[in-house]
């Protein structure tokens, strides 16, 4: 098994799709090792592809705040990242080609840090991992079991950011994350 620092050292100097060709930084991920719960969102944007870190325009901004709310955050107890590395151009959708080549990467990651709970973040990616019929509107919140872990979508931040009016639903989301994650100790 690799480590995460080989992992991303193959990442910052992958060239498997075209996606490199316009990226400043591919975006490993960052967070505890061998944190419990990892986050897994689409791809990076372009504060992401500028920093080389997830999530921190102000979508990823509001998801750390409500995370903290629930006591969890990157330096502490989870590890965040996304399912491409590179930056999409305009921050269109992944192409399920550029997926099916980056998401071996993201496998590898799941792989070293081996986490209880596995957070999809948005629909994207947890289309990918808990099937193509899935429907955020209708899922979010329930806790899939699979591959030996639970496997939990909540709504991607900047759909919140588009629609204030759930931000309450992601919060409570988080809230019963943090009494999942608190009662498989
Ligand atoms: S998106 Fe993934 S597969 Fe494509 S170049 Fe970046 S790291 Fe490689």
């Amino acid at each position: 098994m690799k480590t995460l620092e080989e992992i991303k050292s193959e990442c910052a100097s992958c060239q498997k799709c075209p996606l490199c060709e316009s990226r400043t930084n591919s975006v490993f991920g960052v967070g505890v090792p061998n944190a419990e719960i990892m986050l897994i969102g689409e791809a990076p944007g372009e504060n992401e592809d500028l920093t080389g870190v997830p999530f921190v325009g102000r979508a990823g901004k509001l998801l750390d705040k409500v995370l903290e709310e629930a006591g969890f955050s990157r330096e502490k107890n989870i590890f965040i990242a996304n399912m491409l590395k590179c930056r999409p151009p305009k921050n269109r959708d992944p192409l399920p080609s550029e997926v099916d080549l980056c998401v071996e990467y993201l496998k590898k990651q799941i792989e070293a840090i081996n986490p209880k709970v596995i957070v999809l973040v948005g629909r994207i990616s947890a289309m990918y991992f808990l099937g193509k019929d899935f429907k955020m509107t209708r899922q979010h919140g329930n806790a899939y079991y699979q591959e030996g872990r639970l496997w939990y979508p909540i709504f991607h931040p900047a759909a919140i950011l588009r629609n204030m009016n759930q931000l309450p639903l992601m919060q409570e989301d988080i809230m019963k994350l943090r009494k999942m994650v608190d009662e498989i100790k």
